[in-house]
């Protein structure tokens, strides 16, 4: 009787550590990869005037839409690597992958 009891209680005990093991591990998949907002808010957004000169490294077109600059147009350049594309375009990429599409820099890692 008091034998069986026991036994029980060593089994709920054992189930309660798996299903902390599980929480956890799930939490962590979800951190790690996208950065936050708020970093990415603190990179610069520079409006692009009549030269069309981006701030940073880039081609006349944004990597990422594959789209041309144009005048007016919102453009974030990631300061680790100075490479430039449209804010809404890092913007999205950034809260997904947190690495630089063209040189694959993680801004997050190198601070
Ligand atoms: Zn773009
Ligand atoms: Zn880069």
């Amino acid at each position: 009787m008091c034998r069986d009891h026991r036994r029980v209680a060593t089994w709920v005990a054992r189930n309660a550590a798996l299903n902390a093991a599980d929480t956890t591990s799930v939490s962590n998949g979800n951190t790690v990869i996208g950065l936050d907002q708020s970093t990415i808010e603190s990179y610069a957004k520079v409006v692009l005037g009549e030269s069309k000169r981006l701030p940073g490294l880039g081609d006349a077109t944004c990597s990422i839409c594959l789209a041309e600059y144009n005048v007016e147009e919102i453009v974030r350049c990631i300061p680790e690597c100075r490479h430039c594309f449209h804010a809404d375009c890092i913007d999205e990429w950034l809260k997904v992958r947190g690495t630089c599409p063209v040189c694959r820099n993680s801004p997050s890692a190198s601070s």
